[in-house]
């Protein structure tokens, strides 16, 4: 099991910690990073009121559930794990169980009609609710927001050197197929003074990377009044002294304007990485997806971000099997990410979400269908990741060591890239120059260069 790592918050920004009330409590998470932040937080705001983490469901005293609906198989095992919790209730009535999550709708009565045995449904942007399980919350901060997002104690299984900080939440969009704006509500973008105060806390215990996040990270500012946008944020956070590397997700490519292309380009921690999710290759799916561009539009911002930072590394998603999509309009989706040669793609087969636009199509290609398409591209992608990755052999890249794992260091290049090597000191939390020395399509092994010598 891993050890709890301690990190105290900054001084003057944690507020009174209680003291240790005997209550344990075990967070369980699936989803996205937004979701592992949420976590984070509700991890850090049951500590500062004094509760203790539990890696074992059985013995602690709230057991909160982080859910993710936004495909079925998802939501299959939130429903799954939630069934298996009857059992523990039954011969533990004081243990509180609670949902958080995309699994949250605004109408408890049917989720309570389902799930009796939950005692709070929670929506995870209003943690004062958290109150109604564990009542000393309230005698700490009139303000939850002040509480940090992140806390590196090992109770949700962060890492201590890298840290995800929710900037704007819900989204404004409204793709066909997409449940999130029904479950997480409109844009809103935190201060941006609020964002840059929770940023200098945890470098000052000892955090190097910020991973900004947002469903569509870079509408940041566009609700806010004045002239505030993602570029104005990663100029600021960029500013703090010690944070080694920033980073941002998920963008749109809507919103991915030469402006914040330029700051990355520009800044020193900005990460030369980018997340733009692309979904399909074909303009008429993209169309019915309603997701407001065209795939040569994609293909620009790209390009435009190439040419400003040439090692730039580029992720997508992409979704098979959207209804309607034709063997033509697959082949358009492979022709794309032919030509784009992405660092990583995040494959998706389509899943209907009841209450969204498409889940009122029918849903025309068999799973077996979408299984074949999924594959194929699996398949390029698997191959483009060979090739590109053949082609760092021999190249130096900056590792920052996240962890160590069967006697092997553990980090990622600026770029994104696992990168795993030997050294029998101790490297931990160190951002040490690593020489390629054998690839693969996932990850890369090196040797530290010669000359490093550890801090
Ligand atoms: N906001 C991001 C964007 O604009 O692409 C993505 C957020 S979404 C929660 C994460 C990913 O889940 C999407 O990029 C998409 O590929 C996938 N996804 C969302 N809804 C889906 C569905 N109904 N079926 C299959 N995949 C889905
Ligand atoms: Fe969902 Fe589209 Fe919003 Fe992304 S931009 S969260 S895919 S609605």
């Amino acid at each position: 099991m891993r050890q709890p790592l301690t990190i105290p918050l900054h001084p003057a920004a944690s507020p009174a910690r209680l003291p240790v009330n005997g209550k344990r409590f075990h967070i369980w998470t699936i989803g996205c990073q937004m979701n592992e932040a949420d976590s984070s937080k509700i991890a850090a705001t049951l500590q500062e009121a004094g509760y203790v983490s539990t890696q074992n469901e059985r013995e602690a005293d709230v057991v909160i559930l982080n859910s993710c609906v936004v495909r079925q198989a998802a939501e299959d095992k939130v429903a799954g794990k939630l069934n298996s919790l009857f059992q523990l209730k039954r011969d533990r009535p004081d243990v509180s169980l609670v949902l958080t999550g995309c699994m949250v709708t605004n109408q408890h009565a049917r989720l309570r009609e389902r799930f009796p045995h939950v005692d709070l449904f929670f929506d995870p942007s209003d943690f004062g609710q958290l109150e109604q399980i564990a009542p000393e919350i309230s005698s700490l901060s009139d303000d939850l927001d002040q509480l940090p997002h992140y806390y590196a104690d090992g109770a949700t299984g962060n890492s201590s050197i890298s840290a995800f900080i929710p900037i704007i939440y819900g989204c404004n969009f409204l793709c066909s197929y997409c449940i999130v704006p029904y479950r997480r509500g409109k844009e809103r973008s935190r201060p941006l003074t609020s964002v840059v105060t929770e940023v200098e806390r945890l470098v000052d215990s000892g955090v190097r990377e910020i991973t900004l996040l947002g469903q569509t990270v870079n509408a940041y500012g566009h609700d806010l009044p004045g002239d505030v946008g993602l570029a104005e944020l990663l100029r600021a956070v960029d500013a703090v002294p010690g944070l080694d590397r920033l980073r941002f997700l998920t963008s749109h490519p809507k919103y991915m304007s030469d402006e914040i292309i330029d700051a990355m380009a520009g800044l020193r921690s900005v990460c030369e990485h980018m997340n733009l999710p692309v979904q399909a290759g074909d303009n008429d799916v993209l169309r019915r997806m309603r997701r407001t561009y065209t795939r040569d539009y994609w293909l620009d911002r790209i390009d435009r971000t190439r040419r400003s930072m040439p090692d730039a590394t580029i992720a997508t998603d992409v979704i098979v099997g959207f209804p309607g999509e034709t063997e033509a309009q697959f082949l358009q989706t492979r022709d794309l990410l032919e030509r784009a040669r992405c660092d990583k793609v995040h494959l998706a087969m389509y899943s209907p979400r009841p209450g969204t636009l498409s889940a009122r199509w029918h849903d025309d290609i068999p799973a077996e269908e979408k299984r074949r398409r999924h594959q194929e591209l699996e398949k390029l992608q698997e191959r483009i990741q060979t090739e590109i990755h053949a082609s760092k052999l021999g190249e130096t890249f900056e590792v920052l060591v996240e962890g160590n794992a069967k006697g092997r260091w553990t980090g990622r290049t600026r770029g994104n890239t696992l990168l795993h090597f030997a050294d029998a000191r101790n490297v931990s939390g160190q951002v040490v120059p690593v020489c390629v020395t054998e690839t693969s399509p996932w990850f890369l092994i090196g040797e530290p260069a010669p000359a490093f010598a550890p801090a």
